[in-house]
C-alpha cells in the first residue's frame, strides 16, 4: 500500500499579520476534499523548498471552482516556512499542499470538551470550538494575548495565559476536571506533550479514547533537518489498529530519529 499523500498546487491569495507572531495566509486550491475533522492539517511546501511543514486548515470554503483555504502560521525566530511567511511579497506565489488528515475523535458520549495549547494549536482549537456541540473550555498560552483576544469563538470559555507554551504542563496538572465523560485535546511542543500524556495516563488514568495529545513542533537549534509527515504515521497506525495515543507516541519517536 502506498502511503504517499496526494499533492496539490495552491495559489497565495492574501497574507495578513494577525499579531506579531501569527500570519494568516489564504490559498486557492483547485482540488481539495476536506476530511471534515476539525483539527485537520496539510503539509505545506513553499517555493524553492522540497521539505514540508504541517499546518492546520483553519477553514476550507468553496470558492468558484476552487477551495479557499486559510492557514494561520506562527512566525518564530528562524525556520523554513517562518522565513517565507514573514515576507510581504508572497501573494501570487504558488505553493504545494498535501491532502488533509485529522486526528480529533470525540467519543459519542462526550458531554464536554477541554482544549489546551500554545500558539501553533490556536488554529485547531478555534476550528474545533467553532464546530463543537458540547460545552467547551480552552486554555491558550500565547505570546500575543492582547492582539489575539478575539481569535477564539465566543461560545468557548477561554483562559488566556501569556507565554510560549512552556507553562502548559503545569496548567494541565492544575486543571479542575468536569464531571462525567468528555474529551481532552491538546497540542504544542513535543517534550511537553510527552510529559502531559504520562500525566493523563498515570495520574488521571484517562482511557486512550478520552484524549488526543499531539507534539506539533520540537525545540532544536537552527532549521529542523526534516519534518516527519504525521499523515502516513497516522494512516499506518490506524491500519494496524493502534490507538491515537500509540500513534502519536510513534510519531514523536519518528520525529526524533
Ligand atoms: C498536525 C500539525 C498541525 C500544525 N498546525 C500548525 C498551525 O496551524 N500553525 C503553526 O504555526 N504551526 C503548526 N504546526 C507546527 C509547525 O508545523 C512547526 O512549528 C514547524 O516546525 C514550523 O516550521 P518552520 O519551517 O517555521 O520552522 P522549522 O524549520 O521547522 O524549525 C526551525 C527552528 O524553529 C524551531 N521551531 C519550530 N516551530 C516553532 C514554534 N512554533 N515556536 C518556536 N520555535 C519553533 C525549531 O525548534 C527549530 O529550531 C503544526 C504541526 C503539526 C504536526
Amino acid at each position: 500500500m502506498s502511503v504517499r499523500a496526494e499533492q496539490y498546487a495552491a495559489e497565495v491569495i492574501s497574507r495578513e499579520q494577525l499579531s506579531p507572531h501569527l500570519v494568516r495566509v489564504v490559498l486557492d486550491v483547485p482540488a481539495f476534499a476536506s476530511t471534515g475533522i476539525p483539527d485537520e492539517w496539510v503539509g505545506l511546501v513553499v517555493p524553492g523548498q522540497f521539505q514540508s511543514r504541517y499546518y492546520t486548515v483553519r477553514s476550507a470554503v468553496p470558492h468558484g471552482e476552487a477551495f479557499r483555504l486559510t492557514l494561520d502560521i506562527v512566525v518564530h525566530d528562524t525556520g523554513l516556512v517562518t522565513e517565507w511567511a514573514a515576507r510581504q511579497e508572497i501573494v501570487g506565489e504558488t505553493v504545494t499542499i498535501t491532502e488533509p488528515k485529522g486526528s480529533f475523535e470525540q467519543p459519542a458520549d462526550a458531554g464536554w470538551l477541554m482544549l489546551v495549547g500554545d500558539l501553533t494549536a490556536l488554529p485547531a482549537m478555534a476550528r474545533i470550538a467553532s464546530e463543537a456541540s458540547v460545552p467547551t473550555r480552552i486554555w491558550a498560552e500565547v505570546p500575543d494575548v492582547d492582539e489575539l483576544a478575539g481569535y477564539l469563538p465566543d461560545s468557548a470559555d477561554v483562559t488566556w495565559t501569556a507565554g510560549s507554551g512552556e507553562g502548559l504542563a503545569a496548567t494541565v496538572e492544575g486543571l479542575e476536571w468536569p464531571e462525567g465523560e468528555g474529551y481532552f485535546w491538546m497540542a504544542g511542543e513535543s517534550s511537553q506533550m510527552r510529559s502531559i500524556r504520562k500525566h493523563l495516563m498515570r495520574e488521571r488514568r484517562l482511557s486512550s479514547h478520552a484524549y488526543d495529545v499531539m507534539g506539533y513542533w520540537r525545540v532544536s537549534t537552527g532549521r529542523q533537518p526534516r519534518a516527519v509527515d504525521p499523515g502516513p504515521v497516522y494512516r499506518a497506525g490506524k491500519a494496524a489498529g493502534l490507538t491515537d495515543e500509540q500513534i502519536w507516541q510513534n510519531y514523536d519517536e519518528a520525529a526524533e530519529r
